[in-house]
């Protein structure tokens, strides 16, 4: 067992608000691949290199501030806790919750959560309420029940979830042996943006890092809250982990981008898609809609002539393509692809590849 990944508690511990009163309550999450993307890199001139924050225990990168809220939240005595959630966190919240031997409570936008997500939370024995409201309506009730009820808020207004989350760019930092120039990331409640500069700045405030890379975090159009300047009522776009209209970290998330020369940009959902096919059929790696927008970041900027050439750059994806996976079926004119269907016989079959009859 000696040299497993003991998640991000037990890795981390010394950088972390933990003691060795706090009950850790871990399934393995952290130690996700930084794959390079030579695909990327021929697109932009840099040197990029994925982080793919959907090989965590239930497919998103909220696993790793999960740990942190849920131990937290045992060692405190809870019995539940609550929150609103776009779907990860739900999932996130349900698996750590149940595996504490604790409940949870989840509440979500009616009609507004992928499949998979919904399954996960039903799955770990969540008491899930579709609410008929947005996320931000969500979030507003689960403070308010937090705060007059015995359930404990394991949103990410819980600064023990930022926390944990900032341990990604502690594994950026190591895996790539240097501190990238740039990072590309999607925001949505602006937590994780939050989280990652925070733990690139720890390393560099700690010597272990040579700077703190500039942070460049993207919205969907429709749901652009931080880039407009103003929350979004009603917020829109098909990457439902982004569609946020009044971010929980929007403050925490600016003095971010001013420390470390960062930048906030919003797209539409056609480059979000445009993104995701190039992520799947070019790198290889499959992400949920919201997690192609830092890579859709990265190519507008890139064509934008903000990335110079050789740059080192790191680009988180945060969600698996499992949980949504609808949209890589989805064709230009909106319909779904169908597979073709072939009858039993080589010969026909080879026609239909183009194969030519001779060995490779
Ligand atoms: C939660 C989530 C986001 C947004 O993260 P914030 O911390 O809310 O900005 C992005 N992508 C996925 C897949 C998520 O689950």
């Amino acid at each position: 067992m000696a040299n497993l990944w003991r998640g991000v508690i037990r890795e981390y511990a010394d950088r972390l608000n933990v003691t060795d009163a706090t009950p850790v309550v871990t399934l393995g999450e952290g130690g996700t691949p930084l794959i390079p993307a030579p695909a990327l890199s021929a697109r932009t001139g840099a040197n990029v290199f994925v982080k793919y924050e959907g090989m965590n225990p239930t497919g998103s990168f909220k696993d790793r501030g999960m740990t942190m809220a849920i131990s937290k939240a045992v060692e405190h005595g809870a019995k539940a806790v609550i929150c609103a959630s776009t779907g990860n966190t739900s999932a996130s919240a349900a698996a750590y919750a149940t595996h504490a031997g604790i409940s949870s409570v989840v509440l979500v936008p009616e009609g507004k959560i992928a499949m998979g997500k919904l399954s996960q939370a039903i799955a770990h024995n969540a008491s899930l309420l579709q609410v008929q409201g947005n996320f931000d309506d969500c979030l507003d009730i689960a403070r308010e029940l937090s705060a007059n009820y015995p359930v404990h808020l394991v949103n990410s207004v819980n600064p023990d979830r930022i926390d944990g989350q900032k341990t990604a760019a502690f594994e950026i930092i190591e895996q790539l042996g240097k501190t990238p120039d740039f990072h590309f990331i999607p925001v949505g409640n602006a937590g994780n943006y939050t989280a990652y500069h925070r733990g690139f700045r720890e390393f560099a405030d700690a010597g272990l890092a040579t700077h703190v890379p500039r942070m460049f975090g993207f919205q969907a159009e429709g749901s652009a809250p931080i880039v407009l300047g103003h929350p979004v009522k009603n917020p829109e776009t098909i990457a439902s982990a982004i569609r946020i209209g009044n971010p929980a970290s929007w403050e925490l998330a600016l003095s971010a981008r001013d420390d470390s020369n960062g930048y906030f940009g919003a797209l539409s959902d056609a480059k979000i898609l445009e993104a995701h096919r190039i992520l799947s059929a070019e790198v290889g790696i499959f992400v949920e809609p919201a997690s192609a927008i830092s890579v859709a970041g990265l190519l507008e900027r890139s064509a934008a002539g903000e990335i110079p050439a050789g740059s080192t750059v790191t680009v988180t994806v945060t969600g698996h393509g499992l949980k949504d996976p609808q949209w890589a079926l989805r064709t230009d004119d909106g319909s779904d692809v169908q597979p073709t269907v072939v009858p039993v016989d080589v010969a026909q079959i080879a026609d239909v590849l183009g194969l030519v009859k001779g060995t490779a």
